[in-house]
């Protein structure tokens, strides 16, 4: 299959608005791998169209910025002063490669147009290539790929490399397309999804005809991590009490999510972006090989304490020892780390469609503990300073509210977030808000949003960018909405920090404002959210802030409109909840 004819119909995909379009679309490029009898590049075709080169779990990155690319277009003889200046009308550098490819140097007459295999295969190749001059490296293999290729093909690839597809294309549009051509309720495909998290094997599995309830590899796996349950904002604890009866409460840990496999001797440990994150944590992983049970995915919140006072550090600390890659030891001196532990997926069988107090059983026989609340408060508080590295959650399962009220005010005595609340029959159901776990804080959401755009600072901030645009998500098209500008919050550090990743990350600058990838997430309180017609969502937050730099986090978990809807009713309602 030519690359070439991949790329025509990205271009249709490209050209319309219409949803239901651009799947027919799709369906076309699934037609065309069926034809060939190619399971294998419908799953490279879903792989690129999404702007990756992997699948979703593996988190692996082209690490390649815009500035790398503008220096592999030079390479091939596009003037640099023509680039910039195209880049500034379209706003887009791959449009600009394609629109300025006759400066591009030629190459062979007989030189055949590549194949998607080999496109692809180049690709990886660049994802692949590490240490000493890796860059240039990259920057080889992508001027050669621009020299075989036609301008069209030019514009995708270049959009791959910036991780970028502008075509419109999701995983949900994706599904979509697969539902109606295969004839697959799509709530299935959506299913299945959520565990393997991996849309071109999906794709491929169905072009193939398995049996879809007992293909093993779209079963939850060991070592494929999955997206963690999500839970959602409810505005008291009577109305938990209300909807669920008689909940499990936790303590809502401040701490970083994790997600831990193990098979054996080996452990792996996952963060809540999916990224392996083993390295960083030895010590949690020497005391997961100590568990008897051989094979098993537990899910907790790992968190850095001070063992003075059994408190959770600030949460820069923990993503310090999340992200360290060098001098892990001295660290781990100086960051004592705990990771409580309150769910089990996986244990020599899938445990995910059992309900949660059997799965917390299966946890607690593991662990050796129970940490039940009302029961053993003073051993729990006795062990809070302890050197303890890995525990289980504190539970409370009861349906007085004075009870879960003393529970709440004691779990924020010891400096953590406030409660989750969980529904003791329900399934673990990876990947969604739902309504079946429930979180419960002392002050009005803080919500996670994304950087669109950003200003340079003034007076004592003027060398660095100063103010961001900030955008929650369209749940429905997945659209990113401007809801606010926020300055305030950040530490001179963090602003460095901040103005670096910027610079990176830089696609146009518009009159003093650079717009950029949609690729930083902070988390934000403010005073209120107001209606307003300021911004398109109708939304704008009052006197926004910045909590933290939400490095653990991606754009894909940011809050969505429905969310600051749903924040804004409580709001309005229900006055704040204290
Ligand atoms: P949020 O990030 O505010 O949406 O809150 C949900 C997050 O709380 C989860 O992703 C976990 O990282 C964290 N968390 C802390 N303690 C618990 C707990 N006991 N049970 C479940 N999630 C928890």
């Amino acid at each position: 299959m030519l690359f070439l004819e991949v790329c025509k119909i990205f271009n249709k995909i490209e050209n319309t608005p219409k949803r239901l379009e651009k799947m027919d679309y799709f369906i076309e490029l699934i037609k065309m791998a069926e034809k060939e009898g190619s399971p294998s590049n419908l799953k490279k075709i879903c792989y690129l169209s999404i702007g990756r080169v992997y699948p979703e779990y593996e988190n692996k990155e082209l690490g390649i910025g815009p500035n790398i690319l503008m220096e592999a277009i030079k390479s091939i003889g596009i003037k640099e002063k023509e680039l910039l200046k195209s880049i500034k009308e379209t706003g887009d550098i791959a449009l600009s490669i394609e629109k300025l490819s006759s400066q591009i140097k030629q190459v062979s007459l007989f030189q055949k147009p590549p194949t998607l295999e080999e496109v692809y295969e180049t690709l990886k190749k660049v994802v692949e290539i590490e240490g000493v001059n890796s860059q240039k490296k990259k920057i080889r293999h992508i001027s050669n790929l621009f020299l075989i290729t036609s301008p069209l093909e030019r514009r995708y690839i270049a959009r791959i490399i910036l991780e970028d597809m502008r075509i419109g294309m999701n995983v949900p549009t994706i599904l979509g397309a697969f539902s109606k051509y295969f004839n697959v309720p799509k709530e299935k495909l959506e299913r299945i999804y959520s565990v393997v998290n991996d849309i071109g094997i999906i794709g491929a599995k169905l072009m193939l005809g398995v049996d879809l309830d007992k293909d093993q590899d779209l079963k939850l796996r060991l070592f494929r991590p999955i997206k963690p349950m999500l839970a959602q904002l409810i505005p008291s604890i009577e109305d938990a009490i209300k909807e669920i009866g008689t909940p499990q409460f936790e303590t809502k840990y401040d701490g970083a999510r994790i997600q831990v496999h193990k098979k054996g001797n080996a452990v792996k440990i996952y963060s809540r972006k999916l990224e392996d994150i083993t390295n960083s944590l030895p010590e949690i992983v020497e005391e997961v090989k100590k568990l008897k049970e051989h094979s098993m995915i537990i899910e907790g919140e790992c968190v850095a304490i001070d063992l003075n006072t059994g408190h959770p550090r600030p949460f820069q600390d923990i993503l310090r020892r999340f992200r360290r890659k060098y001098y892990i030891d001295k660290m781990r001196e100086e960051i004592t780390l705990r990771a409580y532990f309150f769910d089990i997926l996986y244990c020599n069988e899938i445990l995910i469609d059992r309900p949660l107090r059997e799965r917390r059983k299966i946890l607690e026989k593991i662990l050796f503990e129970h940490n039940n609340w009302e029961m053993e408060r003073e051993k729990i508080e006795r062990e809070i300073k302890s050197p303890k590295k890995i525990d289980i959650s504190y539970k409370l399962t009861t349906d007085s509210v004075e009870r879960v009220d003393e529970f709440y005010r004691w779990s924020l005595s010891i400096g953590h977030e406030g409660i989750m609340i969980k529904n003791p029959d329900a399934p673990y159901t990876p990947g969604s808000r739902v309504k079946t776990m429930y979180k419960f804080k002392p002050t009005l959401e803080s919500l996670d949003v994304v950087i669109t755009k950003a200003k340079i600072g003034m007076g004592k901030r003027k060398d660095w960018y100063g103010s961001f645009e900030i955008s929650i998500k369209n749940g429905e098209n997945g659209d990113l909405c401007p809801i606010g500008h926020v300055g305030s919050g950040l530490s001179e550090e963090e602003l460095d920090k901040l103005s670096k990743m910027i610079e990176s990350i830089k696609i146009e600058e518009i009159e003093g404002e650079v717009i950029v990838e949609p690729k930083i997430v902070l988390e934000v309180t403010y005073e209120e959210i107001q209606e307003s017609d300021k911004y398109e969502c109708g939304y704008a937050l009052r006197f926004p802030r910045v909590v933290k730099i939400r490095e653990d986090k991606s754009p894909e978990d940011i809050n969505t409109l429905e969310d600051v809807k749903r924040i804004f009713h409580i709001q309005k309602g229900k006055g704040i909840i204290k």
